[in-house]
């Protein structure tokens, strides 16, 4: 989180790119079949590909209209991931995530070691253990339950669990705390500033915030 919140001033110039994944359970493993990319600080829209996997029935992939098109495998993955210059040093990714799973199911999809970098173990930031923290127990942090507390009327809440709609969401729940956490006082600002986001609003995650 230190050096996500000192990148201005980061000599590397790292870019920050919000990361999500949608999967689906073939066995007893996942399988990513849509990955998104969004840059945190423009949000621009840097990737949003749908992917090759063992499609059955139940897989929501059919929801996105994508059971059949416009796939593409790990090998094109790459070279776009190339023209976009998104590598392990010039990178770094942010899920909404408790753990790994977004880059350990995407290592999967390379089938093995000759994945590219900015897939590496435990690389990626989990902002979600900074609002845990900062939060009691029983507050609701899943990604859409959040980003509709904060942002009740933006649309993006609708089409929760589209990868591309998820990123945008966290880039911009990560983007509304970054002032507190950047002076180093999230829990008590964070919690602050989540209260003036629900005042007056209809709620019920409002009778969560002690
Ligand atoms: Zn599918």
């Amino acid at each position: 989180m230190a050096e996500f919140l000192r990148r201005d001033s980061d000599i590397a110039r790292r870019w920050w790119l919000s990361m999500d994944t949608e999967t689906v359970k073939v066995g007893d493993r996942y399988q990513a079949w849509q990955i998104s990319l969004v840059d945190q600080d423009t949000g621009e829209e840097v990737m949003n590909e749908f992917l090759t996997h063992d499609c059955k029935g139940d897989c929501s992939c059919a929801r996105a209209g994508r059971r059949m098109t416009g796939r593409i495998g790990p090998q094109e993955l790459i070279e776009k991931l190339e023209a976009k210059g998104i590598t392990g040093e010039s990178t770094r990714f942010i899920a909404w995530a408790t753990g790994d799973h977004d880059c350990a199911v995407m290592r999967d999809f390379f089938g093995g070691a000759n994945f590219p970098s900015c897939f590496e173990k435990d690389r990626l930031l989990l902002p979600y253990h900074e609002f845990r923290r900062n939060l009691p127990k029983s507050f609701p942090l899943r990604l859409g339950e959040v980003f509709e507390m904060l942002f009740p009327d933006d649309p993006l809440y609708y089409q929760w669990h589209d990868a591309l709609a998820d990123a945008q969401m966290q880039r911009k729940i990560i983007q509304a705390f970054e002032p507190a956490q950047k002076a180093g006082q999230a829990g008590r600002e964070g919690r602050a500033r989540l209260r003036v986001l629900i005042q007056g609003r209809e709620s019920t995650i409002g009778r969560h915030l002690v």
